[in-house]
């Protein structure tokens, strides 16, 4: 078991309370992060203000110059990095190998980026004797909330532009994945100026909401629940904070009539199962052709029921635990739900007789739209089927959900695709490939689910004040000054 400090300054700190991490899939406690508040969230906020301005003036290139070492030494520490994120986030290896690699390339794809400019020149009323220039300014002290499902990409993506933007950060991870945060913080970042990048572990309603209430941070750059969300923009709002959120999602998955059906089932599985259907762009409503209904069932039932559950770091483990029990409860209470109003469980729908969080893969046939389980997120590992009869119809349904952060479309023909890409209120639209991400181009959502964008130069900008300045090379007097003639 491993005890950590939290990261403030430099220097290592606790507190007087513990809170407990434990590995979903075993309930066994792996180690204690201090449980932090309003006191340590202020002695990282002063030692993020105090660096401001060194970090402020440091040369754009030194900055990425930080921010490559930071990924050589991460590289060099990959392993007990991956192994610490099964441990304490459970989903399996290949998959935290996968978001260790994503979250450590945006260190270089952000560190280059942010060489490349500070705004721009704008022509001027005057062209002989004026400059207008348009100036991208760092705020400050950048505030990051992160969640559990994805710790270190997500930090990633708001940490990177950030500091390559020349703002000083105070990171505070989930509870649930604090150990892998500070490991990764303290090992790969020590070698910035102390202060530069802070670490405050502890529950969001004490050390998170002390981070949003702080006068002196100025971003707040939160990923999570739409609740927690909306917690954050009315305790900010007096403020007039800048917010940065990134919330839920209740993304579509449309086979359209044209879709091959064997693959279409394979990246439904995936898209909907990955991290045991903890992502936030996890296809949670399904709609097939009415015609394909049968056929599309018995595949999909087929391919999930093989699936196996086990521990992320044994070999053959297709998906890990929920995070937590609570979680899990959500989402046996949606199954659950589905079925009194007449919803068929195909297989799964059920807790297995074993210790951890685990949830068997459910897919549910005869389903409505009006149900809980395809209304509100239930970030776990089922897939509920609809059909539909018209795709006009379907697009339709598909913006019925108040959330907008994907939604994907299998199909060939252009004229469905250009319809649904078009049709769709979504962050990111897919067609035929899941869940892909690209680092130039930008993530986020639309409607409650927030309208921040990360990565790309949108995820960069993000971090980025803008200040006009207009500027007269000559001091004469102008006419159009009083007194008027
Ligand atoms: P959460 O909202 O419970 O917590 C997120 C973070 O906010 C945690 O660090 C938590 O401690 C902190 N927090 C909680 N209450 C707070 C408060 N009052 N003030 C300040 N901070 C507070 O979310 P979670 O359970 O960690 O993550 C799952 C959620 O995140 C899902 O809804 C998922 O869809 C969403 N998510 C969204 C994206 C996206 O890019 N849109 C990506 C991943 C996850």
């Amino acid at each position: 078991m491993t005890d950590r400090a939290m990261w403030i300054g430099g220097e290592h700190v606790t507190a007087a309370e513990w809170i407990d991490s434990r590995d979903p899939a075993t309930e066994e406690v792996v180690g204690r992060v201090p449980a932090g508040g309003a006191a340590e969230v202020d002695r990282a906020v002063a030692a993020a203000r105090d660096a401001f301005d060194g970090w402020r003036w440091t040369a754009a290139n030194d900055r990425a110059e930080l921010l490559h070492e930071a990924y050589a030494k991460s590289m060099a520490h990959h392993e007990e990095l991956v192994e610490l994120l099964v441990r304490e986030q459970g989903k399996p290896r290949p998959e935290q190998e996968e978001e260790a690699e994503w979250a450590l390339t945006s260190l270089r794809y952000y560190a280059e980026l942010g060489r490349n400019g500070l705004g721009r020149v704008v022509p001027s009323a005057e062209p002989r004797t004026q400059l207008n220039l348009v100036l991208k300014e760092p705020y400050g002290v950048v505030g990051a909330i992160v969640p559990w499902n994805y710790p270190l990409l997500l930090l990633s993506w708001k940490l990177a532009p950030a500091l390559a933007a020349g703002n000083t950060v105070v990171i505070k991870p989930s509870e649930l994945t604090s150990l892998v945060t500070l490991e990764w913080i303290e090992r790969c970042f020590d070698h910035f100026p102390p202060g530069v990048v802070n670490v405050v572990t502890g529950n969001g309603a004490d050390a998170g909401e002390a981070l949003v209430r702080h006068p002196d941070v100025r971003v707040v750059a939160m990923t999570g629940s739409v609740a927690t969300g909306q917690r954050i923009a009315s305790v900010a709002a007096p403020m007039m904070k800048h917010l940065h959120l990134e919330l839920g999602g209740k993304d579509a998955f449309v086979v359209a009539p044209d879709a091959d059906l064997g693959s279409a089932v394979d990246a439904l599985a995936y898209a909907a199962l990955l991290n045991a259907g903890q992502v936030c762009t996890s296809s949670e409503r399904v709609f097939v052709p009415a015609g394909m209904r049968e056929d599309f069932a018995e595949a999909l039932t087929d391919k999930v029921a093989a699936l196996r559950l086990g521990h992320g770091l044994e070999d053959g483990t297709d998906l890990g635990p929920l995070a937590d029990d609570r979680f899990r409860d959500k989402v046996d209470a949606h199954v659950r739900d589905a079925v009194e109003r007449g919803a068929k469980v195909l297989t799964g729908g059920r807790r297995p007789d074993r210790p951890g969080y685990f949830y068997a893969p459910t897919v549910l046939v005869d389903v409505d739209d009006g149900m809980v389980i395809m209304t509100e997120e239930t970030f776990g590992p089922t897939i509920p089927l609809a059909s539909y009869d018209r795709f006009d119809e379907v697009i339709d349904r598909v913006n019925a959900s108040e959330m907008g952060l994907g939604a994907t479309l299998r199909s060939s023909d252009p004229l469905l695709i250009k319809r649904f890409y078009e049709g769709v209120k979504a962050g990111t639209v897919w067609i035929n490939d899941p869940l892909t991400d690209n680092y130039a181009g930008p993530f986020g959502g639309m409607k409650m689910t927030g309208g921040g964008r990360e990565l790309g130069p949108e995820g960069l900008e993000t971090f980025l004040e803008t200040k006009h300045v207009h500027w007269d090379f000559d001091q004469t007097r102008k006419d159009w000054w009083f007194p008027y003639a």
